[in-house]
Formats: structure tokens, C-alpha cells, sequence
């Protein structure tokens, strides 16, 4: 912890203090603001001077490593180099919690939460009502190990996928990352559902340069790179898991093997970019499929009700990561049913019925499948 109090119960910081102030301090007891045990100053060439427990106790102030306390410190100077009022480390005794930084944004209360370590949905959703439930904004931002070292594709585990915070001015969904080595915040938008990980967009933005105001900003989606990037996907799609697959897709391949097909010979149109789709555990092929299997059996020109299509994919849609954050309200499906609108496959009549005006290919080899997933993206790129 980097705040401890003293025998006055004062708030005492020891990162900013001089070596000798930190000797002053090191002569003196000081107690961890949260469960009010004996802490001692930990200082010394490359630690950041902090406050640790002399014996390990039971307190959710302890264990945090030096990217943990160095992000704070600088998160919180961020801030207060904006002009904002902002507090370190502090306690919110009504529901037991301790925020990272505490910043006051347009006269409402904002936490921001720099977490570094793992922490499970539950817990995450359980932070984050508790501070909503206080009228604080909880604003999380996850430290460099949920970034990884890649420099495009973001490996989402579910609570990354929790924690997406869906922007109704700008329609934008956005992660965001800081790594304090590198002073770098990373804001990710334009999050799409692919299988084990979100093609997204990474902006790397130097936190010396940066405002609050500018994480928000909107983000020109880069369609050559999502185009490049789709293609990439649909080709991994069509050669199909044939080993390990996951729970999810041992019985896809089973329903496909019983119809006689194969990943390969389905239509362009199954596994199509949706940014909706985040929640869902399943992969977004598999329930896509239904919707296409489905509209193949009916003839063109016949209506489609969106409550039988609802009704379809229901069962898919039933593993879900709970979001921490109010979401867009568009369903993954009518998401999807848009696209198959602008490919020219559906016409939408009202909010509930669509018709058929054009037949499905499906492949005789993977090569055509390829050229056409080719094709059918670059039509589909020039709409987003
Ligand atoms: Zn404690």
C-alpha cells in the first residue's frame, strides 16, 4: 500500500517522500488504513516506497506488486496534472472498499480501478456495484499482463469480455489497458468476436499527452486491416478444429458431419464479424450456422420472423459473461440479420419480419470457399 497512518491518524504517502523523510518516517509506528494492524516502510533502491504488513494477515490491502503501486502513482498524477481532484488509495468505509484513485470528473465521483493481478467476474461485478451503489463510476483499467505483448490481436478471457464499456455518443465499445514501465495507456474499440480473441483495434497513446476527454474520443475503424484480418479468420474456420476441439465445437462438427457437410462448404455468410457478440461464450459461427441452415431450408421470397429466428438461436445464447457495464441494446442477432440485409440476402420489411430475396452457396471445395469468403468480405467492408 503506498498510504499507512500515523499514531494521529493522519494519511501518511511515503513514494514522494526524500531519504531522509523516509528515515523520519521509518522511526515511527504506522497502521494499514483498512484493518488497522502494524505496517513498516519498504523502501530501498528499486522499490517503490510503500507499506507492507509485518505479518500476513487478512486484509485485502496486501500482496500487490510494483506495477500495481507505480500504475497508481501514476495514474493518480494524471489526473491531478488535468486539474482534477483526485485522492490515492482511498476507503470507502460503507461498503468496505478501497479505490485505486478516487478523481472527481464534471462533479461526479469516477474510481479509477488499475488491476494488475487476476480477478474473477464475480468479484469485478461485486466492485463495481459496490461503488455504484455509492454513486462512484468505477473505471477499470487493466495492467499489462491482460495486454500481453501483443500488438494487434487482444486474447480476451471473460473478464476482460465483463469490463467492455459500451459508449452510446460515440457507439463504441472500449477496453482499457496502462502499462507503467512504458508510460503507455492502450485504448481497444471496435471489438469483434473471433475465436479465442477480439480483432480490435489497439491505440497506444503516451500517457504524458493524454486527457481524460481523449479516451473517449471516436475511432476510424481501419478496414483494409479488419478485412486482412477476417479473412485470416474464416480461413482458420473453414480447415476446421480437427483436433482439440472445444466443448463448443464437438457438437457443431457432430450436427454439420450428420447434414453431410463440413466447415468448409458452408455459405460466405456464416461466421461474419458481429460486435454484439461479446458476451457470448459460444463462438459466433455456431450460431450463425443456425440462422443460415435455417433460411436454406425456406424458399425465396417466403417472410422470416425474427421470433422464430430468436427462438432458434436461443439455446446458444445461453452462456453468456455478465457485463459490469450497461451494454448497447442491439441483440447479436439483428446485428447479424443487418448484414445479411446489406449482402443482399434479406430485405427488412419491419422490425420483426424479414423475407428472403436470394439463395445460399454452398461450397464444393475449399478453394471456392476461400475466393468466396474473400469476395463476400470486401463487399461487406465498404458498408462498416
Ligand atoms: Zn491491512
Amino acid at each position: 500500500m503506498l498510504k499507512a497512518l500515523n499514531s494521529n491518524g493522519q494519511e501518511i504517502l511515503a513514494y514522494n517522500k526524500s531519504k531522509q523523510e523516509l528515515n523520519v518516517i521509518r522511526q515511527h509506528p504506522h497502521y494499514c488504513p483498512e484493518c488497522q494492524q502494524k505496517v513498516v516502510l519498504k523502501a530501498g533502491q528499486v522499490v517503490i516506497p510503500h507499506f507492507a504488513h509485518i505479518k500476513r494477515v487478512q486484509c485485502s490491502h496486501q500482496g500487490e506488486s510494483q506495477t500495481h503501486l507505480e500504475g497508481k502513482i501514476k495514474l493518480y498524477n494524471w489526473c491531478i496534472k488535468q486539474g482534477l481532484y483526485a485522492k490515492l488509495e482511498h476507503i470507502i468505509p460503507s461498503i468496505d472498499q478501497r479505490v485505486d484513485v478516487l478523481v472527481k470528473l464534471g462533479g461526479k465521483w469516477a474510481a479509477i480501478e488499475f488491476q494488475c493481478s487476476p480477478i474473477s467476474t464475480t468479484d469485478l461485478l461485486d466492485r463495481t456495484l459496490g461503488l455504484a451503489s455509492r454513486n462512484v463510476y468505477p473505471f477499470w483499467i487493466f495492467g499489462p499482463k491482460y495486454l500481453g505483448d501483443h500488438k494487434y490481436d487482444l486474447y480476451w478471457n471473460t473478464t476482460l469480455r465483463s469490463a467492455v464499456m459500451y459508449h452510446q455518443n460515440t457507439n463504441q465499445h472500449q477496453l482499457f489497458f496502462f502499462d507503467p514501465k512504458t508510460n503507455r495507456m492502450t485504448v481497444a474499440t471496435h471489438l469483434f468476436n473471433a475465436k479465442g480473441k477480439a480483432v480490435s483495434s489497439l491505440k497506444h497513446l503516451p500517457l504524458n499527452s493524454l486527457t481524460w476527454h481523449m479516451l473517449f474520443e471516436p475511432v476510424q475503424i481501419q478496414k483494409s486491416y479488419y478485412l486482412q484480418k477476417w479473412i485470416k479468420e474464416k480461413r482458420n474456420f473453414r480447415i476446421g478444429p480437427t483436433r482439440y476441439l472445444s466443448k463448443y465445437d464437438e457438437p457443431f462438427m457432430k450436427q454439420l458431419y450428420l447434414l453431410g457437410l463440413h466447415p468448409q462448404n458452408l455459405p460466405s455468410c456464416v461466421y461474419l464479424p458481429v460486435q454484439n457478440s461479446y458476451r457470448l461464450l459460444l463462438p459466433d459461427y455456431v450460431w450463425q450456422s443456425q440462422i443460415i441452415l435455417y433460411l436454406n431450408q425456406i424458399k425465396v421470397t417466403q417472410t422470416v420472423l425474427i421470433d422464430h429466428l430468436l427462438r432458434l438461436v436461443k439455446p446458444y445464447f445461453g452462456n453468456t459473461v455478465t457485463s459490469i457495464y450497461p451494454g448497447r441494446s442491439m441483440h447479436p442477432l439483428i446485428e447479424y440479420l443487418s448484414l445479411l440485409c446489406q449482402l443482399g440476402y434479406l430485405k427488412k420489411h419491419s422490425a420483426s419480419k424479414y423475407e428472403k430475396i436470394r439463395g445460399f452457396t454452398f461450397y464444393q471445395s475449399l478453394d471456392r470457399a476461400l475466393e468466396g469468403d474473400k469476395e463476400l468480405l470486401h463487399k461487406l467492408f465498404k458498408f462498416l
